[in-house]
């Protein structure tokens, strides 16, 4: 088991604890910036848009991959008081975190095997069955009620409603969530009206709905408390949010090796670049293994400054060749920015916002800016 820290005694925003802890002192040949000011940034536009609600914070898979304590901090700070997580392990990783009036639910709710640590927990499960609710009702400890609106994902149907225990239950949240709202789509208006017919059921504290992309379906779909993940990480999956969102994460590669083509050489695996005349190209330090995925193969691009690099070939394993052609001052150890916008990098990749972020490797040391 981790030792945590009481929050008074954790380190101010550096690179994230767990990283630094186990490697020893050898400089990283790539790495992930992340912008706290963006962050922060993302969480108070996202709070603003969603109106009359307050927005929480989905924080599972180690926030997006981003570093979960980091971000918990971070927004905390900011004045979120609602964090959303997968699993109990999730849980038990920032609940020493969190001050005392902030929430934790557990979005994939609870088993038996998770009882004994959930009923020490600060954080409360999103009951998502008949069953669980009665295994937590026992415990008289707050929690939250999924309803399956139309995903058929996780949820109570709305059928079962009128057989939770709602005496027993101490429910703050009553949620749901869309399956389609960066769409616009039937799906969406049907889900609305299921839970707004069936949420009332249950009396609970406060009632949620919305992702990222259904804060921007306005503020039918607000209720009480929104969960945006994606967007706070610079996520856009709407119109409405393009140029509201801030880039947070940004890859960096180090160059190791600068060679020089000439027209008709090959490069990578399975000579997917062949070149036309006499150029340079550098080799970077970072490949599909750190998340950088071959999707990426002779599309993606870096940066120096504002001079493209584009990838040539097949990204390899720990390593991506790049055209520099246009930054002749380029030298091994010189590093390179990786185009991360999240839209375009998607474009570039065919590769969804979610996982080009929760995708990104462990090898990269996360570093806040
Ligand atoms: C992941 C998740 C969210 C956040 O969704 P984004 O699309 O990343 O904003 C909200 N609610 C639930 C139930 C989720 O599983």
């Amino acid at each position: 088991m981790i030792q945590r820290l009481p929050s008074t005694k954790l380190p101010k925003f550096t690179i994230a604890a767990d990283m630094s802890d186990k490697q020893p002192d050898i400089p990283a040949t790539a790495k992930v910036h992340l912008s706290r000011e963006a962050l922060v940034e993302n969480w108070k536009t996202l709070n603003r848009l969603s109106g009359a609600a307050s927005a929480g914070a989905a924080v599972k898979a180690d926030a997006y991959g981003l570093g979960v304590s980091s971000v918990v901090e971070i927004l905390q700070g900011s004045g979120c008081k609602d964090f959303f997580v997968a699993n109990w392990q999730e849980a038990s990783e920032i609940e020493n975190i969190v001050s005392d009036d902030v929430n934790i639910s557990v979005l994939n709710g609870i088993r038996a095997a998770d009882l004994d640590f959930a009923v020490t927990s600060k954080a409360k499960p999103v009951l998502n069955s008949l069953q669980q609710a009665q295994l937590w009702r026992t415990t008289g400890k707050p929690c939250d009620v999924m309803i399956e609106t139309g995903m058929n994902r996780l949820g109570i149907e709305v059928s079962d409603l009128d057989q939770i225990p709602v005496d027993g239950l101490n429910i703050d949240l009553v949620m749901s969530h869309l399956a389609s709202a960066d769409e616009d789509c039937e799906q969406n208006r049907q889900q609305l009206n299921i839970f707004l017919e069936s949420s009332n059921q249950l009396g609970g504290k406060r009632r949620s709905l919305a992702n990222s992309a259904g804060i921007a379906l306005g503020s039918d779909y607000h209720f009480d408390c929104t969960r945006p993940g994606l967007s706070l990480y610079g996520g856009i999956q709407r119109s409405e949010l393009a140029g509201k969102i801030k880039q947070v994460v940004t890859p960096f590669a180090e160059i190791i090796q600068i060679r020089t083509l000439n027209a008709g050489d090959l490069v990578g695996y399975n000579a997917q670049y062949i070149a036309k005349k006499t150029h340079d190209i550098a080799i970077l330090a970072m490949g599909y293994a750190d998340g950088y995925l071959r999707g990426f193969s002779n599309t993606g691009c870096f940066f120096v400054g504002d001079i493209k690099l584009p990838v040539l070939g097949k990204v390899s394993m720990d390593l991506i060749a790049i055209d520099i052609s246009n930054a002749p001052q380029l030298e091994t150890g010189d590093w390179v920015e990786c185009e991360y916008d999240l839209p375009t990098a998607s474009e570039q990749s065919g590769i969804s916002q979610y996982e080009l972020i929760t995708g990104l490797g462990q090898r990269l040391p996360r570093v806040w800016t």
